[in-house]
């Protein structure tokens, strides 16, 4: 999750032609206009993406905001662009933003009502879950520490910053994982700020308890037999070669590997606590 690698497009105006044939009568999008569109996609870059008047559209002819919004039909099942929802969709096995949802469904990062001449811009178009998608916000914010962090254009795998802190709730026995954003060496406070509103824009605090439960149910085996085995010891190392294997193979700031982490590091949990937080015995 986080980042996905970008759509290999060799030239995006292949995607205003095909929207706007050349020579079309009406002409809805001029051929001036599509360069005009091709060194805006450069200011989106640039700018990574981040809200503006001027990726707005400010200024410009109200017709050909229209069209370019309207062009996005284009990209639903069978019509001319669908080959471009395709290939986007093939870029993301999972969800980015919440690393669990099943991918059907393409985010405008820039909301397609306010920011119109984005709308079948490939770097503004990410695969992601209905969740996600419904779950985010409709309106552009204003605020920098909330604006989404791009998951084409913004390299978050060098930083180590997704924890998962696990406790055992005494009365309950349940377990208890609260997901949170460290600010990891060399990580500016403004990306730490926008990491740690993607988990409230996303709520992923509260849909991350519903999937640890799934996934620790589909682990019940082997977190048992080991601590029978192995003992509290034998769990804990278990537990943290369980983490070091996620790392590799989903990255360090999964939301699995966090919490295999975080249960590494639970000694209510590897100690026995397991047994009432899986549901193996009442507490
Ligand atoms: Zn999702």
């Amino acid at each position: 999750m986080w980042n996905l690698a970008q759509l290999g497009v060799a030239n995006y105006r292949s995607h205003l032609d095909v929207a706007f044939p050349i020579n079309a009568i009406p002409e809805q999008v001029s051929e001036a206009e599509k360069d005009m569109l091709l060194l805006l996609y450069d200011v989106y870059v640039e700018k990574l993406g981040r809200p503006s008047g001027e990726l707005a559209g400010e200024g410009q002819r109200p017709g050909l905001l229209e069209a370019v919004h309207d062009a996005y039909d284009l990209v639903q099942d069978r019509r001319r662009l669908a080959k471009l929802r395709a290939a986007l969709k093939l870029l993301a096995q999972v969800c980015p933003y919440c690393g669990f949802g099943q991918v059907d469904e393409l985010d405008h990062v820039l909301q397609r009502v306010h920011f119109k001449l984005f709308s079948i811009f490939p770097l503004n178009l990410v695969p992601c879950c209905g969740a996600c998608n419904r779950g985010k916000r409709k309106v552009p914010s204003e605020i920098a520490s909330e604006q989404q962090v791009h998951v084409y254009l913004e390299d978050v795998s060098a930083f180590d910053f997704l924890r998962a802190d696990a406790q055992i709730d005494a009365a309950s026995g349940a377990l208890v994982v609260q997901y949170s954003i460290v600010q990891s060496a060399g990580m500016g406070d403004d990306l730490y700020a926008r990491l740690k509103h993607h988990l409230v824009e996303f709520k992923l605090r509260e849909r991350y308890q519903k999937q640890v439960n799934l996934y620790l149910g589909g682990l019940e085996y082997p977190i048992a037999s080991s601590f029978e085995t192995t003992g509290a010891d034998g769990l804990k190392v278990f537990l943290a070669g369980m983490a070091a294997a996620l790392t590799r193979r989903e990255g360090t700031n999964d939301w699995r590997t966090a919490l295999m982490r975080g249960l590494a590091n639970c000694p209510e949990f590897y100690e026995g606590g397991f047994r009432t937080a899986l549901g193996l015995e009442p507490a």
